[in-house]
């Protein structure tokens, strides 16, 4: 079993080492370069809570249920949707609303995080009290994009699959030093920043956005794939894989597999430097044209693939918990393959295969430097179900990103390598 609090210690959209290259840059302004200064020590901060706050949540529940039971979860009940929705505004402070409690939220989980009573923007059901706000209003309808995805698709009900909420938080920002560059997902909240106008969007403008940090939930919920090394890369993986999808699904039309553009936060940057934070297809070739974020060093296959050891989370001296953003480009690409080959929408099959993949018990607290290969080898198991030309795709896509062969000398200790 997984140390617990190992588990994403710290789900943010942007990787802290495309932070670092910006407040670097001789590019941009002395504004961006203080925003993603002071970003990087948010989200340093925000880390800390949240590593303590989720490690005392689960020993708290070890010790009281034993271990979670996956198959006793209840698929998505007679097939009715729980959908509850609410918005609030954080009034570009650094702090989440107070009365999250009121919302059936336990006080402790976001205890230690700044709080303060924000008006609220949305709620299921309720009549706008900002009609002009266009950040809640992008996040109240990328929430139900997201939530009828995997209660359609997958008929999961909610990142729990028990309905809960979900909650956003809007316009947060630094008290002292406005430009907060990033999004993340604190336990149970889902808070944007405003981007700076200058290099970001609004992290609200982009699915993709919230559905991969909504996704980091649902692994919570079933895989639990330590935030470190191999299973730290698919953690982050999967939400790539189904932020994808949303957003595929969330089309209208409806996009299929070899129509999409596989790009990750596609239209957050407003430089020329970046087309997207990750390509699925083409891992290593999304940003850093022109040098404000630094070059995309996602390798495409396991050549390019060395142990960062010991995994360290420090957003500025770390090596991202073991090269979680770097690697995770390496299942990406197989899964765009498998899609790509198998044709059709890709959640009818490959995401399927991939969901099926992640709440298998085999799965849950892999180990963190072997977690591709036990991974892969489920994809195999689950494709059956869709016959021998979607066996025949998965196997061809591990060994067209060269998981397979599996070759052990990649966890040998000379082969360690530096960020
Ligand atoms: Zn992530």
């Amino acid at each position: 079993m997984a140390q617990p609090s190992k588990t994403s210690p710290m789900c943010t959209i942007i990787p802290p080492d495309l932070l670092i290259h910006i407040s670097k840059s001789d590019k941009v302004s002395q504004k961006a370069r203080d925003g993603a200064n002071s970003t990087l020590k948010r989200c340093d901060d925000v880390n800390k809570i949240r590593h303590a706050a989720l490690h005392s949540r689960l020993s708290a529940a070890s010790k009281a249920a034993g271990p979670f039971d996956l198959k006793a979860a209840p698929k998505a009940a007679a097939g009715v949707s729980h959908l509850s929705r609410t918005i609030w505004d954080c009034q570009h402070r650094a702090g989440l609303p107070i009365d999250l409690n009121h919302d059936g939220i336990p006080d402790t989980n976001i205890q230690g995080l700044p709080r303060f009573r924000g008006p609220k923007l949305a709620a299921e059901g309720h009549v706008w009290k900002d009609t002009d706000d266009q950040s809640a209003k992008n996040v109240y309808e990328q929430f139900k994009q997201t939530y009828d995805f995997f209660f359609e698709v997958l008929g999961r009900d909610s990142i729990d699959n028990h309905g809960q909420k979900l909650i956003g938080a809007v316009h947060y920002d630094e008290d002292r030093q406005p430009g907060f560059f990033n999004a993340f997902f604190f336990n149970e909240v889902m808070a944007y920043g405003d981007g700076d106008g200058e290099i970001f969007r609004s992290f609200t403008d982009i699915i993709d956005i919230t559905a991969h940090e909504l996704t980091h939930g649902v692994t919570e919920a079933t895989a639990q794939l330590v935030y470190e090394n191999q299973s730290g890369a698919l953690n982050e993986s999967m939400s790539d894989v189904f932020g994808s999808l949303v957003k595929q699904y969330s089309k209208v039309p409806k996009q299929d597999a070899r129509s999409a553009d596989w790009l990750i936060g596609r239209g957050l940057f407003l430089v020329p430097d970046a087309r997207a934070l990750r390509d699925m297809a083409n891992p290593g070739t999304a940003h850093g044209n022109t040098g404000i974020t630094g070059r995309d060093r996602q390798p495409r296959d396991m050549d390019g693939y060395r142990e960062l050891f010991p995994p360290n989370s420090d957003p500025v001296t770390g090596n991202d918990s073991g090269g979680v953003h770097l690697y995770s480009g390496i299942p990406n690409r197989a899964f765009f393959l498998v899609a790509t080959t198998l044709g059709g929408f890709a959640w009818e099959k490959a995401g399927k295969i991939w969901y099926n993949t992640m709440l298998d018990p085999k799965i849950r607290g892999v180990n963190p430097r072997t977690a591709f290969k036990t991974f892969a080898d489920l994809t195999v198991k689950y494709a059956e179900e869709f016959g021998p030309d979607a066996v025949q795709a998965v196997k061809d896509a591990w060994t067209d990103v060269k998981v397979y062969p599996w070759n052990p000398v990649w966890m040998a200790a000379g082969e360690r390598g530096e960020l």
